[in-house]
């Protein structure tokens, strides 16, 4: 790989970006006699959906408001996808959804930005074939918002911000939470892992950490904000601290973070098995703040694909950390991401994946057909499986995996779980719904002013998207 490039944004810049928003507010108020609105949706990870908080942070300081509906809307916000060939058609699905409703209300401005933007094919292909498009921008200009937005109203032509860079760190951006219960918290930029199959090493730049004074005061924040669950994110939190000045990994951070004061627990994701040293269990089991659970995406039970995955780990490699951490915390549950039909996977390599899961038992599995990402190296190796043929390989692997399901959340009867309350459930008015350390989804019925706290829940019935029981 060669030499990282990132570079922290100064203030200096930031400060010009607030000029800015200030501006657009002055001139919103002038120019509109109500508060403008603005709807923002951001496709795929985490990482996109913490993106669209600052956005809409950004936003919030300009002075709109928000609104669900793109009817309603001044301003429409995609915030895209690259991972997947299905979320790239999504969003031109959307857009072109929008050339009706502005042709009618051609004030209405339209924003493009996230990964997908950052590929030079799709920024081309919406300078020419998506004229009603008024800014775009990719990853490592998501702080220009205020800037570009400005630009436009004030007459400049579409505004096009998509330079290819290593990456920033951006610290300060304003933030509009989606929840009150649980945050998201990045602690980390970028990958430089290079799976074969991943378009997110091009599309987010270089690997890079935060400060972690910079991310201790952010946990302080939202604990005092009364936020009860904070998920650290990061494509690799495992390889957190790598280039920063003081010497500290994951494990140290965690134990950082967990030593913040206050009645809040902590996720974190994802984990690359292959920085995923004994060291972070044995943090995992010394700190109580942290969820006896593990997101650790294998992508495939057999060792010839995951080395043309370019994982760098082997099954065993994997199957021991498991083992390590069962033995470590009793009761740690796991989740996992897999990739059906990698190019040249055959079905016996497929039924390798199969007995994997069969053996690890996971809560949960994030499960996709192989999508081929242009530049990727994946994308030029051979592909003889057809489509079809993997999704049958798939829905084999998802009936094993809600057998299993089934069993595990049939094991949770008669058990007494720690849930945090999350928001009124599905079940219909008096339920709850909230989640269990492992991630699952529990519904029981109790007041709405419990919504926010810990409480104490008896399963008595298990389906399989949820468990149901009372408070103790
Ligand atoms: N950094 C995380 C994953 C980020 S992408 C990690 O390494 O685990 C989320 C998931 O999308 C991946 O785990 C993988 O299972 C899936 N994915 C990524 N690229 C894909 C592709 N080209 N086709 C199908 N699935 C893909
Ligand atoms: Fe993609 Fe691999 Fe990086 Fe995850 S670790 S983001 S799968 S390249």
């Amino acid at each position: 790989m060669s030499q990282t490039k990132w570079e922290i944004i100064s203030e200096d810049i930031l400060e010009t970006q607030q000029k800015y928003a200030e501006k657009t507010r002055e001139l919103l108020i002038k120019r509109y006699p109500r508060p403008l609105l603005a709807y923002v949706h951001s496709f795929g990870c985490q990482q996109n959906v913490s993106d669209g908080e600052k956005i809409m942070g950004m936003l919030y300081e300009m002075g709109y408001g928000f609104t669900d509906t793109v009817e309603n809307a001044d301003l429409v916000i995609y915030n895209t996808c690259a991972v997947r060939e299905n979320a790239h058609f999504r969003v031109f699905g959307h857009v072109g959804a929008l050339k009706p409703i502005k042709e009618q209300r051609p004030d209405m401005i339209i924003g493009l930005c996230g990964c997908m933007m950052q590929q030079s094919a799709v920024a081309d292909k919406i300078k020419k074939s998506y004229p009603y498009v008024d800014i775009v921008f990719g990853t490592h200009a998501m702080h220009t918002l205020p800037q570009l937005l400005y630009q436009r109203l004030t007459g400049s032509k579409r505004m096009f911000s998509i330079e290819n860079s290593d990456g920033s760190i951006v610290e300060g951006l304003p933030v509009k939470r989606i929840g009150s219960v649980k945050a998201s918290l990045p602690i980390m930029y970028g990958c430089d892992n290079f799976c074969t199959y991943c378009v997110v090493p091009y599309v987010r730049g270089r690997e890079r950490s935060r400060k972690p004074q910079d991310i201790l005061c952010e946990v302080k924040k939202l604990v005092a904000e009364g936020y009860r669950e904070i998920t650290l994110l990061g494509q690799n939190v495992n390889s957190y601290g790598k280039g920063l000045e003081e010497e500290i990994d994951f494990s140290d951070l965690l134990s950082q973070i967990n030593a913040v004061e206050g009645d809040f627990q902590i996720r974190f994701m994802t984990s690359h098995p292959k920085d995923c040293t004994k060291k972070l269990i044995d943090t995992i089991a010394a700190c109580q703040k942290v969820c006896n659970h593990i997101h650790l995406p294998v992508q495939s039970g057999n060792n010839r694909v995951l080395k043309e995955m370019n994982r760098k780990y082997t099954v065993e490699d994997y199957l021991a950390l498991i083992d390590y951490a069962r033995k470590t915390i009793p009761g740690i549950t796991f989740s996992s991401d897999i990739i059906v039909g990698f190019p040249g996977e055959t079905y016996e390599e497929f039924l390798d994946t199969l007995a994997l899961i069969k053996k690890v038992r996971y809560t949960a599995l994030f499960t996709f057909i192989y999508s081929p990402r242009e530049g990727t190296k994946a994308a030029k190796m051979e592909d003889p499986v057809p489509e079809e043929e993997k999704s049958k390989w798939l829905r084999q692997l998802l009936t094993e995996q809600s057998n299993i399901r089934q069993e595990m959340q049939e094991a949770l009867i008669g058990k007494k779980l720690r849930v945090l309350a999350e928001g009124k459930g599905k079940s219909g008015d008096g339920y709850l719904t909230g989640r269990n350390v492992s991630g699952d989804i529990v519904e029981f019925s109790g007041e709405e002013n419990l919504i926010g706290s810990f409480v104490d829940v008896q399963v008595e019935k298990a389906l399989n998207w949820a468990v149901f029981g009372k408070l103790v």
